[in-house]
């Protein structure tokens, strides 16, 4: 009895054709079978390592992401850019209203309070940027936290004007394709 060829154990070892019956019979064959099945589940392995894993859904979640970041620092560039406005904060605490003490109640007032400061906020407009981005710090543990960024967000849109009416729009826009742990864009746009 001879012994099998290196053809028909690897075309056995690659499920081509059947095992030979010779096998059964002779511990070198199938010893060197063995060695072949253990070649080709290593080239098997190797394969798997160099083909791209599955769908690259990660880089697909963080595209829209960097696009919102470009947009971020288009409207930043606005508000920065030197001229019309005065610094922020400045035309409101020039005014009657008490901004910080506003500022406590938007965030820490019941409802009622807490509306009404908001109007008299919005009416300081971009004038009460700057205290409400400083309040940040002070009301670490607002029981409105969303509030103060949403606020934020509406301000500098204001500031921004007719320029940022298109990049605002792509901000708001982002917001439904963002999915951050589902923080709402104006905690993106604060951030
Ligand atoms: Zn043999």
């Amino acid at each position: 009895m001879s012994h099998s060829t290196l053809q028909e154990l690897t075309e056995s070892v690659h499920g081509l054709s059947p095992a030979p019956d010779h096998l059964a019979s002779c511990k070198d064959c199938r010893d060197l079978e063995g060695r072949l099945r253990a070649e080709l589940d290593l080239l098997r392995r190797a394969d798997a390592r160099l083909e791209p894993p599955a769908p690259r859904r990660r880089l697909s979640g963080l595209l829209p992401l960097a696009m919102a970041a470009a947009a971020l620092l288009g409207v930043i560039a606005l508000i920065l850019r030197p001229g019309s406005s005065p610094a922020p904060g400045a035309r409101a605490q020039q005014g009657k209203v008490d901004v910080n003490k506003t500022i406590d109640r938007f965030l820490d007032g019941n409802e009622e309070d807490s509306a009404q400061a908001r109007r008299l906020l919005t009416e300081l407009g971009p004038g009460a940027l700057g205290p409400l981005i400083n309040a940040r710090a002070h009301h670490p543990a607002s029981i409105r936290p969303d509030a103060l960024a949403a606020l934020v967000l509406e301000l500098k849109e204001k500031r921004a004007g007719e320029a940022g009416v298109a990049i605002f729009r792509r901000l708001k826009t982002f917001r439904l394709t963002l999915d951050i742990q589902n923080s709402p864009m104006s905690a993106v746009a604060d951030y």
